[in-house]
């Protein structure tokens, strides 16, 4: 499946909440779970990586103050506000791609039929919901609950404070 752009990321264990956020509009985003920044750092550049996160220790380093490698030091501790912070200093596409990523893994989503997934999804589900997507890692079903309509809303809900393109 196509992404929106080339953007790629990945978060700092300090915003680590970010991760869900960027996977639900769509963008390959890593999550650092380790301390060792320079590893985060050399993952970074290797993969073309926005870094994000709240340790200004980063920002000091030579590959980003030299523009080398992007990354953005979020502000806030509030991951609504980080998020906010990511949407406007990136400017990112009003027209996000949810329903791309798996959320936890990382991996793009395949497409799957009603009938594919009519033993693996609950049957209120199952009645209720014609679109299905898979990951081929973990293999779990995504559809639109109400779960994924209240974080899409609240990223338009961040969008419109900005000038979309
Ligand atoms: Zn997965």
């Amino acid at each position: 499946m196509r992404l929106i752009n080339n953007l790629k990321f990945i978060v700092d264990n300090n915003v680590g909440k970010l991760a869900k956020w960027l996977r639900i509009m769509g963008y390959d985003t890593l999550f650092f779970g380790g301390s060792n920044d320079s590893y985060m750092v050399s993952t970074a550049l290797a993969e073309g990586r926005v870094i994000l996160t709240r340790d200004t220790q980063i920002m000091k380093r030579r590959v980003v103050t030299s523009g080398r490698l992007k990354a953005i030091l979020l502000k806030s501790d509030d991951p609504e506000l980080q998020m906010q912070q990511v949407i406007n200093s990136l400017s990112l596409d009003c027209q996000f791609r949810p329903f791309a990523i798996c959320l936890e893994c990382n991996q793009p989503l395949l497409e799957r039929s009603r009938e594919q997934v009519k033993d693996l999804v609950p049957p209120y589900v199952f009645q209720t919901q014609s679109q299905y997507m898979e990951c081929p890692a973990c293999h779990r079903i995504y559809w639109r609950g109400t779960h994924w309509q209240a974080m899409t809303k609240k990223l338009e809900k961040f969008q419109s404070s900005k000038q979309c393109k």
